[in-house]
């Protein structure tokens, strides 16, 4: 069933396991997160943003969540940028928006978030905003401290806005990075003991599974990955042509690669304890 994030999020933060956002990008992305999310019994949450045809996102996801009614599943925009952007998403048929303003100062962030989660309310859709900023991993070794969340930022920017769940950085990248990846267990641990909506890590990507562990184990419960899904789709279908079936009709090249995405998915959702969550 088509939900909520915030009720998947703050099941999964009671519980202590992290529940996979997956970026998706076509209706056969969508369709190996549901068959993941089937055959594990986990919750999941489909993330998808960008240039994307939104409104042909919606649809797939409607049509797999009709099929699956039994299955806890969020549909998130995935870094809107705007209001406009975060309304036509609900009106859509999104369940959940990001709103990211992390770029802007304190004030604007508090503002413009604001502004987005009595709109998404009003009609019981959750709220995703991020506070401190996710970088890229390519910048990582020289710009990682930069943007780092703060504790006291944190309450302050929850009792003004009321959002469900927040984004943090602390030491986390997206895409792929640059130099070893090190959280900031600590700051994420001062970070949760003042406030008690859900956490998430964009970046999920190459992070490594322990630090990912620990990051779970003290807050985060959602976990955003785009990079090692693709990159493991990818991988599959070089080894297809490069291999035995280097003949390979587009068909099957297609499910060779979405295969790879599905078996890195079921990875991380046994990984964080997503498994066999209803
Ligand atoms: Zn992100």
């Amino acid at each position: 069933m088509l939900i909520n994030m915030g009720i998947i999020l703050r099941e999964a933060k009671r519980e202590r396991f992290g529940v996979i956002a997956p970026s998706t990008f076509d209706g056969e992305s969508i369709r190996a997160c549901f068959d993941a999310a089937v055959e594990l019994r986990a919750p999941i949450i489909i993330n998808a943003g960008g240039s994307l045809d939104m409104g042909f996102i919606a649809d797939v996801v409607k049509f797999f969540s009709n099929k699956f009614t039994e299955l806890p599943v969020a549909l998130n925009l995935d870094h809107g940028k705007s209001f406009e952007a975060a309304a036509n998403a609900i009106r859509l048929g999104f369940t959940s928006v990001m709103i990211d303003y992390s770029t802007l100062n304190f004030e604007e962030n508090v503002r413009g978030t604001c502004e987005v989660v009595r709109m998404a309310h009003a009609v019981g859709v959750s709220v995703e905003a991020e506070l401190g900023h996710v970088g890229r991993g390519e910048d990582y070794e020289t710009d990682r401290s930069s943007y780092l969340t703060r504790a006291e930022e944190v309450v302050e920017f929850v009792k003004r806005t009321d959002v469900d769940c927040l984004a943090i950085a602390i030491g986390n990248a997206h895409g792929h990075y640059v130099g070893k990846p090190e959280l900031d267990i600590e700051r994420l641990k001062s970070i949760n003991s003042v406030t008690s909506i859900p956490l998430v890590l964009h970046g999920g990507s190459s992070t490594g599974d322990k630090n990912l562990k620990d990051a779970v184990a003290n807050g985060i419960a959602k976990i955003n990955i785009g990079t090692d899904l693709s990159v493991a789709g990818a991988n599959a279908i070089r080894d297809k042509v490069n291999g035995a079936d280097s003949t390979a009709k587009l068909r099957e090249v297609i499910i060779t690669g979405f295969e790879g995405y599905k078996n890195e998915l079921k990875r991380y959702l046994r990984l964080l304890g997503s498994a066999n969550r209803w």
